[in-house]
């Protein structure tokens, strides 16, 4: 069973998407404005602790996970191991303290990064980085990974991060930071849930500036793409975000930007393009194949939340005529729907199970291999289009284990999203064990938020665990409490057909 169902259930799923949006969206501003009235953040993280002290107790052998809904999860799998492990309640969605001082906001882990940022944007800040979809929540950025169009310049959402907080297995507090365990805090990240339960994290914030000017730059080869890319990454000009967006092997748009403030605006060039009726993003940047180099002026928090409508270009595969111009002044301010609804229908009345030739992968890999990335997955998935964002991986202060397998060099995150229409496709599990080998063969890393079908031999090629490892020792009762990384994010993990 595939996703075809989506797309008469989703004009029906639309408005109740829109509603539960919103809902949740009000209620969680409330929640802020009134959080002096519903107990302190010591006394949330106390309730953790007493869950977690009563595992200890009544676990029965069972090992611990947030007991948050496997639908909530952006991740597409259903995640069966929520139904038989001892799940741990964890209602940790305030904003804390935004610290105009240290440039720090300190927050729950529960909290959206779409709420978050408008929220700072109100105050006159925003995060350095900002991943794309507005319900990806902190913890899940932290414990799973996270990166945007300006992760070449701050690297990866943990790398913001100054401290966190966890309740470990033995239900103490533990903070970590730099100074403070700090294996700890360079462990944490990427460790899906298998170290502690994440209860605050400390985030840097920068000020606020209320345009992003864009410059898009169309390519016409793969190697003016590259070379394109490449140059402006590593230009030493301040191009807060780079970004790409390749169409087919010899067409792609690549996009520079600076943050810039109202005076150095050129008004008749402004493209406020998060009004309801505009076209999605990279629908508008296609355009600019056939119109040459353009810049424009976009308010910031829309170019933010500029994948959101199209869900990057996932969006046509549940509402086909969405697009459509009509639609879009009839509907677009309904848009995006709500993924988590879509994963709810999905887990409950069809298994959770996708088409066999439908793509959803991040691949990371070194710049110098990009090339061969596009063009392998130009053979083996002919989806378009493909997404590219330049991350930064190597973080000189960082413990050596920690290191990238490729050192110091700029990595790019390739992103395939899309069913594959090529009549050669060879399956889902055959193609992606095709992109594994890749990533394994030239440095590079696999996103664990999608399906992995690596041996465990292979993970901890791609992710030593030296660390993780002595961390897990380290902290009492956590190999205990917690699964393996790899056991957890692993397809029979995820299933629920390994006793964890
Ligand atoms: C369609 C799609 C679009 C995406 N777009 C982007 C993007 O633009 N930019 C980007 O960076 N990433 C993107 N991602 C990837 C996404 O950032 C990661 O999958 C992220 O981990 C998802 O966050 P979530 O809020 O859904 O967390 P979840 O999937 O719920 O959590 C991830 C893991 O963290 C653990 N965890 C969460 N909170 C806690 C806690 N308090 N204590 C202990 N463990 C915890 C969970 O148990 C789970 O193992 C995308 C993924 C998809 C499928």
């Amino acid at each position: 069973m595939g996703l075809d169902w989506a797309k008469y259930v989703c004009p029906i799923l639309l408005p109740i998407s829109f509603l539960y949006d919103s809902i949740l969206y009000w209620l969680t501003l409330a929640r802020y404005y009134t959080r002096h009235l519903h107990g302190t953040h010591e006394e949330r993280v106390l309730k953790v602790q007493e869950q977690v002290r009563r595992w200890q107790v009544e676990g029965r052998g069972r090992k611990m996970c947030t007991a948050r809904p496997s639908w909530m999860s952006i991740s597409q799998q259903k995640l069966g191991y929520k139904d038989t492990m001892y799940r741990v309640k964890i209602d940790l969605g305030d904003v804390l303290e935004i610290d105009k001082e240290k440039m720090i906001v300190r927050v729950e882990p529960a909290v959206t990064i779409g709420f978050l940022n408008r929220l700072l944007v109100a105050n006159g800040y925003t995060l350095p980085v900002v991943p794309e979809l507005d319900i990806l929540t902190i913890g899940g950025l932290v414990m799973g990974g996270g990166l945007e169009s300006t992760s070449h310049k701050y690297g990866l959402f943990q790398y913001i991060c100054s401290e966190f907080e966890i309740v470990a297995a033995d239900g103490e507090v533990m903070i970590a930071n730099h100074d403070t365990n700090s294996d700890l805090y360079y462990a944490l990240p990427v460790s899906y849930g298998t170290l502690g339960f994440l209860t605050s994290v400390s985030i840097r914030i920068i000020p606020y500036k209320p345009y992003m000017k864009l410059t898009y730059r169309p390519a016409y080869s793969i190697d003016e793409t590259i070379s394109l890319l490449d140059r402006e990454t590593h230009k030493a000009t301040s191009n807060d975000s780079v970004e790409g967006i390749v169409y087919n092997v010899n067409q792609s748009v690549i996009m520079t930007g600076q943050y810039v403030e109202e005076e150095e605006v050129e008004k008749d060039k402004i493209n406020r393009m998060g009004l309801w009726f505009k076209p999605w993003f990279y629908k508008y940047v296609e355009k600019f194949l056939e119109k040459g180099e353009t810049i424009e002026y976009v308010p910031t928090l829309h170019f933010h939340q500029r994948h959101n409508k199209g869900t990057f270009w996932l969006t046509p595969m549940w509402l086909p005529w969405a697009h459509n111009i009509i639609a879009r002044f009839l509907f677009g301010w309904i848009l995006p729907v709500n993924p988590q609804l879509l994963n709810w229908l999905k887990e409950t009345f069809v298994g959770g199970e996708f088409e066999d030739n439908f793509n959803l992968q991040d691949f990371i890999i070194p710049m110098k291999h990009v090339k061969e990335g596009i063009l392998l997955s130009a053979e083996i998935t002919d989806v378009w289009p493909l997404w590219m964002v330049p991350t930064r991986l190597y973080q000189p202060q960082g413990p050596k284990s920690l290191m990238p397998r490729g050192g110091d060099t700029m990595y790019v995150d390739l992103g395939v999203y899309g069913l594959s229409h090529l009549k050669t496709f060879k399956g889902r599990d055959a193609t992606l064990r095709l992109f594994e080998k890749f990533a394994l063969e030239h440095d590079g890393f696999q996103a664990l938020y999608a399906e992995t079908l690596m041996t465990n031999e292979e993970f901890e090629t791609m992710y030593t665990g030296d660390l993780y490892y002595s961390v897990r020792k380290r902290i009492p009762n956590c190999e205990k409490a917690f699964p393996r990384l790899f056991d957890k994010i692993s397809r029979e993990g995820r299933q629920g057909k390994k006793i964890l």
